[in-house]
């Protein structure tokens, strides 16, 4: 009998893969994330995997490497079935040996006219026993990372914005008030430093703290959205790196290409760099993430997927006086799938699918206290950059409304947008919220910005 391996960490996709299978005379096996897909391709060798990209423990990149890289697995076909309608995802996935990409909603004649292509009818039967495993619990725990002076330790957490820009540093008279670096927040609260990206802003950041705590020894935590460079640019210039009294956990996960710890080396390689990232001494440990919630000290943290080329995260820290989401890169699904030409499939389930996608992030941003989120282009701009994996103001303003975000601040501001520009855009989304009789505030992010996070102040019951 021909065995089919679905993995995919979303059980009603599996669910209805396996529907749409099974009369067709295929036996399925199923895997609820990339680690355990592995496992069981191993054990069981299947004709054909059908395989997500965006999943815990191991992108479905990695797994169709790791798939070609054994030779057990040579006559296995390998079909991606993902959210993913970037050009870039889809030539990657066959750059690591996929042999055919369909964009969920995946429809039956679709499947069948590619399993049909992948394996042109020379299915030798394998047979071995299925045996279900379960998905094992997605948490992990770090260290706790406590510097004495940081903030927290009286619940005074807040968060401090040092580069607010997408894609390229642009300094200039132009953008003097909202600031030209690159993606960087510094976060502290409840007695941690936890930064998120390290765009060209982690350098002042480094500045001020190695002013700031002089020679105290520092235990500081990055967290990492995507490797993009305007995500990561500024490390190789970050002060605190190079302080052997210090400690630096940088946290990712593993990208479409390569994992974490390569692709920031690779940005400091004698061609591009004079220092190398193993020569930096300020004890840097490279920690690739599997799992989406983790605790740094006191501070509750999760991650999800967000849609943009390649892997890129966004993250959700629960600090004891209120919570941040910092979504630095992202494009909402239902604006991508309701333009001509974007739809994938049939038009009703395309929608259908998108609303659920972006549903996801509601629920993942429900109730934050500050929200931060790619807003890079106006409505106007967005139908020129649509695929391009960047939001639309109108939209996140949405999302924000109906999520009950406290205080939105718009992030990863167009290069091309000046000051008056972004404050025009500020003015539109406060129009919006307005007319929506909503309570959120909205801001853009400014370089230099504090922004406090109040305890909830308790009522008597
Ligand atoms: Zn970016
Ligand atoms: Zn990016």
């Amino acid at each position: 009998m021909k065995t089919v391996l679905l993995i995919d960490d979303e059980p009603v996709f599996r669910e209805m893969l396996g529907e749409l299978l099974e009369p067709h005379g295929w036996k399925l096996l199923e895997a609820g994330d990339g680690e355990e897909g592995l496992t069981m391709a191993a054990r069981h060798k299947p004709d054909l995997v059908l395989c997500d990209l965006m999943m815990p423990r191991c992108n479905g990149f990695a797994v169709i490497r790791a798939l070609r890289s054994d030779p057990a697995l040579k006559q296995t076909r390998i079909i991606i079935t993902t959210g993913s309608s970037y050009t870039t995802d889809r030539l990657h996935a066959f750059e690591c040996g996929a042999d055919e990409y369909l964009v969920k909603p995946v429809q039956l004649r679709d499947l069948l006219g590619a399993i049909e292509r992948v394996t042109s009818g020379q299915l030798s039967p394998l047979s071995p026993a299925a045996d279900g495993e379960s998905v094992s619990a997605i948490q992990a725990t770090l260290p706790p990372a406590r510097v004495a002076q940081a903030a927290g330790a009286d619940g005074n957490n807040f968060l401090r914005f040092w580069g607010v820009r997408g894609s390229i540093p642009t300094p200039g008279p132009a953008t003097l008030f909202y600031g030209g670096n690159t993606s960087c927040v510094e976060v502290r609260a409840d007695g941690e430093i936890i930064i998120l990206d390290a765009g060209s802003g982690i350098r002042p950041l480094g500045l001020h703290l190695a002013s700031e705590f002089k020679n105290t020894p520092l235990h500081l935590h990055l967290l990492i959205s995507h490797t993009h460079w305007d995500h990561i640019q500024g490390f190789p210039f970050f002060l605190p790196a190079y302080n052997p009294v210090n400690r630096v956990n940088v946290h990712g996960y593993e990208g479409s290409r390569a994992g974490l710890e390569s692709i920031l080396s690779a940005q400091m390689e004698s061609p591009y760099f004079p220092i190398g990232l193993k020569q930096m001494p300020g004890n840097i440990r490279i920690q690739e993430m599997k799992g989406f919630e983790f605790t740094i000290g006191k501070v509750g943290v999760r991650a999800t997927f967000t849609n943009h080329p390649g892997i890129c995260m966004g993250y959700r820290l629960n600090t004891s006086t209120g919570s941040i989401a910092f979504l630095p890169d992202n494009e909402p699904f239902q604006r991508l799938r309701s333009l001509p030409g974007h739809a994938e499939g049939d038009a009703e389930q395309s929608r259908a699918f998108a609303r659920n996608q972006d549903q996801r992030l509601i629920d993942f941003v429900k109730d934050v206290d500050v929200l931060i989120i790619d807003a890079q282009y106006n409505d106007r701009e967005y139908q020129k950059h649509v695929g391009w994996g960047h939001g639309c103001l109108d939209d996140v303003v949405a999302l924000a409304v109906l999520a009950g975000v406290k205080r939105l601040f718009l992030f990863h501001h167009d290069p091309g947008h000046d000051d008056a520009e972004i404050s025009r855009m500020v003015a539109w989304a406060r129009q919006i919220v307005a007319e929506k009789k909503s309570p959120l505030r909205v801001e853009a992010a400014r370089e230099g910005m504090e922004v406090f996070l109040k305890p909830e102040r308790k009522t008597k019951g």
